[in-house]
């Protein structure tokens, strides 16, 4: 069976508020664990293997997790998806 593709984004303005916030309940966690660096984790509140990652800006700060398995694979990709979420 193949896995859905998930992408779970948290994006915040400068003053950290979430204004796209598409996180489901278990990887609340993972966005308060993750160390900002891009990493391939298993360490979600979601089961299985997943890339996730952020960056700010003085416009605010975008955390992007996702079981793609293409971005699993690149970081390069996982980073262009996330300097465009
Ligand atoms: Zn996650």
């Amino acid at each position: 069976m193949r896995t859905e593709i998930e992408r779970h984004i948290l994006v915040k303005d400068s003053q950290g508020v979430a204004v796209v916030d598409t996180l489901p309940e278990p990887c609340r966690a993972c966005e308060m664990a993750h160390t900002g660096v891009v990493e391939v984790t298993r360490s979600c509140g979601l089961p299985g293997k997943r890339r996730r990652g952020s960056q700010s800006s003085s416009h605010g700060s975008v955390f992007f997790c996702t079981n793609d398995p293409d971005l699993i694979e690149s970081s390069r990709l996982f980073k262009r998806e996330l300097a465009g979420c």
